[in-house]
């Protein structure tokens, strides 16, 4: 009898915790590494990992 107590319904939909600060109706800063992005480009944006800016 092979365990079954592994959860099957386990999607690979990570919410990465990205805060974006509403510049304007179009517009969203991201706060993790301060660029500036549409709504579309906020929310490619927040699928993957960025990093803060140091210079
Ligand atoms: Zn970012």
């Amino acid at each position: 009898m092979i365990s079954d107590n592994q959860p099957n319904s386990v999607a690979a939909d990570e919410r990465v915790g990205k805060v974006f600060a509403v510049v304007s109706d179009d517009l969203r800063m991201c706060l993790i590494c301060d660029q500036m992005f549409t709504r579309q480009g906020s929310f490619e944006h927040s699928k993957f990992p960025c990093h803060p800016a140091s210079s």
